[in-house]
């Protein structure tokens, strides 16, 4: 079995803890690696060392940061193959999926590689008189990020590019379910030209993430995963006066107004509710249609469409839409939800409890269920499922479907599909989530934008990549100057005509 390490000071480290936990192959649920859990003295010193390397990285002048970042792109692109195969041997998810994963945090990358533009300050001639104004951005120092499973090329991606390249090191503590893609991408970021120490990958669990919260150098912390551990970390990163950003969990619901046209809603539903078997934090799990007859044709449009669901790991190549689901523990908590939903009243119309794969008997697939007549009052409404599960929320009219989605404690992102511009317009003015897609079902922002929930589903100022990253991983310096008179006075040579 592999024993994976961690990634320090430019080179893949063996963990000391003695402490291990095991790395699944969720296709077949058998543990195909084990990761190191590290000590907080193994972090300190993880921390130590980049604090060190930080100092020449933060004085490189900006072009030359980014261009490691363009030689990072390249390298990405190079690897496409090789990274979605990890992220796939870990996850689960499909090849083509997997390259898509790869491929938006490559995109961040890319945003990074014109950092000198997004670097620049503010400047305020004669702000006063004979008085000059400028605000510079300066690097924060020690950074760290703390990400989930669900993406394991995007997310750290997200993180590192944009903190790294605004002249900070980071502290990278990726998913102890998905950490290899990690640590190949750190040594990617190694021949592209980053100094030793830059970028540290420490693997571990609580142990670790409290030892980052704690840490004294550590400057801002960036996070992605579930609310409660969201809500945990920004509170106590703010104790320790820490800058920081958790992103959490999320309830993303999807209107289909009377007139949308239902073959490409039912469409948008399939691939934004089953990809990645649900497990996305901008995954639909929730269909608001508009009217009985709305609903009566979404559902008889859905029904063959989830069946003709082809479940599987990823290994089987295009004969498969998504795969497993992360661990065992997730399928039995998503099962029990879907049973939860049945005894609360709910019309179960499409079962997945009971799907099992021949050969891989073992492994940990979901079937997908489809849900009618949820109400909000159910548990399958008010959790994240997290799993290959669409429920159906029947509402009457537009603004009851607006609020459910507004009383919602989630707001990652929702979506509506209507052929009307008016009610579109009203409903992305008035909706209160990050993320709105017209006609559009996930409504990732591209890489120039930046990308964040609210209410439950994001804690902390600012959102993640493109121009928000530049401000939270950068500090501002404004200076107020004022020159007296010097050489230029005492250089004049009687030519006064303006006195
Ligand atoms: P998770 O919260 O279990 O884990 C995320 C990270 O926190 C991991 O690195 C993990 O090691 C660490 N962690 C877990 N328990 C901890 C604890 N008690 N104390 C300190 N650290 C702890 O999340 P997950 O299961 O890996 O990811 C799925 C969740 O992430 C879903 O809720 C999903 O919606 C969310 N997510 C949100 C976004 C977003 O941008 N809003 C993006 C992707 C995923």
């Amino acid at each position: 079995m592999q024993e994976l390490t961690h990634y320090i000071n430019g080179e893949m480290v063996k963990g000391t803890s003695g402490r291990f936990t095991d790395v699944y192959n969720p296709a077949t649920g058998e543990v195909q690696a084990k990761v190191p859990l590290a000590t907080v003295e193994e972090l300190n010193k993880a921390i130590a060392d980049a604090a060190e390397a930080q100092v020449a990285w933060a004085a490189t002048n900006p072009q030359r940061r980014a261009r490691v970042m363009m030689k990072f792109g390249a390298l990405i692109n190079e690897h496409m193959e090789e990274l979605a195969e990890l992220v796939s041997r870990e996850h689960g998810k499909t090849i083509p999926d997997a390259k898509g994963d790869v491929q938006r945090g490559l995109e961040v990358v890319e945003v990074c590689m014109g950092a000198p533009s997004l670097l620049k300050g503010e400047y305020m001639d004669d702000g006063g008189p004979g008085i000059d104004l400028y605000a510079m951005r300066q690097a924060l120092g020690v950074v760290a990020g703390i990400t989930p499973f669900n993406f394991p090329a995007m997310i750290p991606l997200w993180k590192m590019a944009p903190a790294i390249v605004c002249g900070n090191a980071m502290i990278l503590k990726p998913s102890e379910r998905c950490p290899s893609t990690s640590l190949r991408l750190a040594e990617l970021l190694t021949e592209a030209g980053l100094p030793k120490g830059v970028l540290q990958v420490v693997n571990g669990d609580k142990e670790v993430v409290d030892g980052i919260l704690d840490n004294e150098t550590i400057q801002a912390v960036g996070f992605v995963g579930s609310t409660p551990i969201a809500q945990y970390i920004y509170g106590r990163a703010a104790t320790n006066g820490k800058r920081a950003q958790c992103f959490g969990g999320a309830k993303n619901h999807m209107i289909i107004m009377p007139d949308a046209d239902m073959d490409k809603a039912a469409d948008a539903l399939i691939g934004a509710g089953y990809g990645a078997a649900g497990e996305r934090c901008m995954a639909i799990s929730v269909a608001v249609p508009v009217g009985q007859e709305t609903a009566d044709k979404l559902i008889e449009k859905l029904v063959p469409r989830v069946e003709a669901l082809k479940v599987g790991p990823y290994t089987a190549g295009d004969d498969v839409d998504y795969g497993p689901v992360i661990t065992a523990a997730s399928k039995e908590r998503i099962n029990k939800l879907i049973t939860s939903g049945v005894e609360q009243g709910a019309d179960l119309v499409i079962d997945g409890r009971d799907f099992s794969l021949q050969g891989y008997e073992n492994g940990f697939f979901c079937g997908p269920s489809l849900f009618d007549n949820v109400t909000p009052d159910m548990d399958i409404y008010k959790e994240e499922i997290f799993g290959p599960v669409l429920s159906t929320v029947r509402t009457s009219n537009y603004e009851e479907a607006l609020d459910l989605i507004m009383t919602n404690n989630y707001g990652n992102g929702t979506a509506i599909y209507t052929a009307d511009g008016d009610t579109a317009r009203d409903f992305a003015h008035r909706v209160n989530v990050g993320m709105v897609g017209i006609n559009f079902p996930i409504p990732v922002p591209l890489s120039y934008f930046s990308f964040g929930g609210w209410k439950k589903s994001a804690f902390g100022d600012l959102n993640q990549y493109g121009p928000d990253a530049f401000k939270f991983y950068t500090k501002t310096k404004t200076v107020t100057a004022r020159w007296f008179s010097g050489i230029k006075d005492g250089a004049a040579l009687n030519f006064k005509a303006m006195d």
